[in-house]
């Protein structure tokens, strides 16, 4: 596998992409070294499970709506830390039926005579399109997030624009007139299909909306998960933990091998995804709970609860103290930690050492092109080993 070694001109402005000066096998070494760096003192790291398909591998991409000084629209992403919208007509790392549609808005924005909206003045139509593909289904969602919501000729705006590619599934219009740097705002109504994609993950199936999250590299997503449950052992008898489920991807996948899954998640949307996700895969032996992980964790060792398997993702800040010395209170025989930074993975694998051995550290790259590593740590209760 050979990959060409390039360099995307926005590079520098856009900030996306840290590691473009590097060719893809260049990056995989990289991302070793720095999972070595924080985690050799545990175990040796396996080697990185590089992506098959290193580019385009975005299924969500967001564009920012401008008119540039010469009167033209533009659409891209805003340069790191300020308001200046990049012009990017295709990029390396997203999908390409999504920069297709991005860019194929421009004209219809003009055809239609819409305007783009002006955050200084706060006047105008459309600030940004969001883009979703269900790689496995091919269905495709676009969000078209306004500052107003007068949408002039909106029925004609969406049979052209689903004309063009049929691809499309699912219009949703987002109204979004405050100054925020989030995307999305509040009202949001379906103008064309359901207002949602299905997506296949490990043979399971999962609803998307505009907000939920979802992984955004699903082919190296169904490796993270098949190596994470592959470690994991199951043999049917277990009761296990999702903690920090999002949307109940892993727990679900995980539920077929497993007693009881309990998922546990601080976001209500992800939670209540979760749930629906759930029933859409008629599975009966999993439950969800909305709240914070090291607070459940802590209620359920006061309720000296049973615990064979704790799966856990923690965001990039890692998992608390209270949710460290619950789980040795648990004390479940094994635990799987995946994780997006390897700095706090290693902090946290720290504080259960004492208690726990780490029989595996494999690495997954699930963002190519960026300094992101993703890296699995398999923990076993050193009593029992
Ligand atoms: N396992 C999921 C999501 C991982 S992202 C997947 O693979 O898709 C980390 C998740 O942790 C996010 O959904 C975030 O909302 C949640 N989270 C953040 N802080 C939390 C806390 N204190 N307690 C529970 N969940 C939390």
């Amino acid at each position: 596998m050979k990959h060409k070694n390039f360099a995307c001109e926005k590079a520098k402005v856009c900030g996306g992409c840290q590691l473009q000066n590097m060719t893809y096998p260049e990056q995989l070494e990289y991302k070793q070294h720095k999972v070595s760096r924080y985690l050799d003192r545990f175990a040796k790291p396996k080697a990185i499970i590089g992506a098959a398909h290193p580019e385009h591998y975005r299924n969500k991409v967001q564009a920012a709506y401008k008119r540039s000084k010469n009167g033209e629209i533009i659409s891209g992403v805003y340069q790191s830390n300020s308001h200046k919208v990049i012009k990017v007509d295709s990029c390396l790392i997203e999908d390409e039926l999504a920069d297709k549609i991005i860019v194929y808005i421009r004209q219809l924005l003009k055809s239609f005579k819409l305007t783009v909206y002006d955050e200084d003045k706060k006047k105008g139509f459309l600030r940004h399109v969001l883009v979703k593909r269900a790689r496995a289904t091919g269905e495709t969602m676009v969000v078209l997030v306004a500052g107003s919501s007068i949408f002039p000729s909106k029925n004609n705006f969406v049979k052209a624009l689903t004309e063009k590619f049929p691809e499309i599934t699912t219009v949703i219009f987002n109204l979004n007139n405050r100054s925020t740097s989030l995307v999305l705002g509040d009202k949001q109504e379906i103008l064309y299909g359901s207002g949602k994609i299905t997506d296949i993950l490990c043979g399971k199936k999962f609803l998307i909306s505009p907000k939920s999250f979802y992984q955004i590299n699903p082919e190296q997503t169904e490796i993270l998960y098949s190596k994470a449950i592959e470690a994991a052992r199951l043999t049917g008898n277990e009761t296990v933990i999702d903690a920090y489920c999002g949307i109940g991807t892993i727990g679900i996948v995980a539920s077929d091998k497993a007693k009881r899954v309990i998922g546990v998640e601080l976001n209500p949307d992800a939670v209540r995804d979760a749930k629906q996700n759930a029933r859409l895969n008629n599975i009966e032996n999993i439950d969800f709970y909305c709240g914070d992980a090291g607070e459940f964790m802590t209620e359920m060792a006061k309720n000296g609860e049973k615990l064979d398997l704790l799966l856990m993702d923690p965001p990039r800040a890692g998992a608390s103290k209270e949710f460290l010395e619950s789980t040795k209170l648990l004390a479940p025989k094994k635990i799987v930690y995946i994780s997006c930074n390897v700095e706090t993975q290693s902090r946290d694998l720290k504080v259960l050492k004492d208690m726990y051995k780490v029989t595996l550290l494999q690495p997954v790259d699930m963002f190519p092109y960026t300094n992101h590593v993703e890296n699995i740590a398999v923990l076993i209760r050193k009593d029992t080993l």
